[in-house]
């Protein structure tokens, strides 16, 4: 299998290529706009064609770059079946399976951090987007963001999955790439609460600054990274 974790330096974003094989058909989570020259760049170079590229929430730090893989490989663009976006090709509901040569990812919707958040499990590993970060958790104080639903699909969802199952998220502001279900119930200071109740607390003490590129990235989001 075909597996690059990429990064944007700019919005601390991860995004992930994945393919069965060499030759093969791609799949992309959370690009990256500004990224774009050099998701082609590996395409192309890895020598894979790009089928599905796919959102696993509408980002309010930086700008997809879902229309603009559209417009480049003609690929189709997902989402979850709650998100608002227009512009996407195909939605997938809540247990619903990405197919992709022979890989398949299983949609798990996670709201919380947002309402149409989804995570995608595939084998030994799950992207979480902002659902669960590492030692952290996507906020979840706009974009109708509910702490009350984060806690329901971190506990009764995402920490359901068995404890070795690697944890790929789609940030990271401290240099972690990559951790397990089982380290993150031990050591993720989010999960250390006994109620859905304390964890909205938490989360509402938390106070954080708006994101800089929020006005930005939202309208152009739900055009699949056209400015609108
Ligand atoms: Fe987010």
């Amino acid at each position: 299998m075909w597996f690059r974790q990429l990064f944007d330096a700019e919005s601390s974003t991860y995004t992930y290529l994945l393919a069965a094989r060499a030759g093969g058909e791609a799949l992309i989570i959370d690009p990256v706009r500004e990224q774009l020259p050099q998701y082609l760049r590996l395409i192309r170079e890895l020598g894979l064609k790009l089928v599905i590229a796919v959102d696993t929430h509408t980002h309010a730090d930086h700008v997809t770059a879902l229309g603009a893989l559209r417009d480049a490989t003609a690929c189709a663009t997902w989402m979850g079946e709650q998100s608002q976006a227009e512009c996407v090709s195909a939605r997938f509901r809540d247990g619903e399976s990405l197919r992709v040569d022979g890989l398949r990812l299983r949609a798990l919707y996670t709201p919380g951090h947002t309402d149409e958040s989804y995570s995608l499990v595939m084998d030994d590993r799950v992207f979480t987007g902002d659902a669960l970060l590492i030692r952290g958790s996507g906020r979840t104080d706009f974009q109708n963001g509910d702490a009350h639903a984060a806690y329901d699909s971190l506990f009764n969802k995402l920490l359901k999955l068995p404890d070795e199952t690697l944890v790929y998220p789609g940030h990271d502001y401290k240099g972690w790439t990559v951790s397990s279900i089982g380290e993150e119930r031990r050591w993720n200071p989010r999960l250390q609460v006994a109620s859905a109740a304390e964890y909205a607390s938490l989360m509402a003490a938390l106070k954080l600054p708006t994101p800089k590129l929020m006005d930005i990235a939202i309208p152009a989001n739900l055009a699949c990274g056209r400015m609108p």
